[in-house]
């Protein structure tokens, strides 16, 4: 474990401890128990700090380095993630509106089929031809646009009258203009309808 305490959001630290501390390595802090040093922890860590420490497994001694992606709990680079963290995205739209799906009271079959929009999983148009499973993805009502999920659900024209009868003008702009996610999000807080 070759992490040094300089590091990280503890870089302040720095300020502090002298610099025979700053070269220390994680592995410095464990005893030959393979247990936190806890009084050597607790001579440059506030103790809250240090109480977040113990509560995690010291690392093993003896094992060797391995690189890992931070922003990933299991250390495992995405593109995902990576745009996630550059954009300073933390909990996505994605995230939040799978917990929305979930803790939402209604029919199971209701749910899945959320669970289904939100995922991307309905079999549009636009996703039948994607899969070569259909000759166009234009829309077979309007014929106007290719039939995605929110076309399908809220902006080919039927639908989208629908929907002026529950949303107020002044969030209409809103309404239309979100992503899947973040207008998934925008119903279950009820925040679109008036
Ligand atoms: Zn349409």
């Amino acid at each position: 474990m070759a992490k040094k305490l300089s590091h990280g959001k503890y870089h302040l630290l720095s300020n502090l401890l002298n610099e025979a501390d700053l070269d220390k390595k994680v592995a410095d802090f464990v005893d030959v128990n393979g247990n936190w040093n806890i009084s050597l922890l607790l001579q440059l860590l506030p103790l809250q700090v240090v109480h977040r420490i113990s509560a995690m497994c010291p690392p093993i001694q003896g094992a060797a380095d391995s690189s890992g992606w931070n922003p990933c709990m299991d250390g495992l680079f995405t593109i995902k993630s990576s745009y996630a963290a550059v954009c300073g995205l933390t909990e996505d739209s994605n995230s939040k509106v799978f917990k929305q799906i979930w803790s939402w009271r209604g029919p199971q079959r209701i749910r899945l089929l959320l669970w289904k929009i939100c995922n991307e999983a309905l079999l549009t148009n636009e996703a039948r031809a994607r899969r070569h499973m259909a000759a166009s993805a234009s829309c077979s009502l309007c014929t106007n646009h290719d039939e995605s999920i929110l076309h399908a659900l809220r902006d080919c024209g039927s639908i989208k009258e629908v929907w002026l009868n529950f949303i107020s003008s002044s969030k209409r702009n809103v309404f239309y203009s979100l992503s899947l996610q973040d207008w998934l999000l925008l119903n279950f807080d009820n925040c679109g309808t008036s």
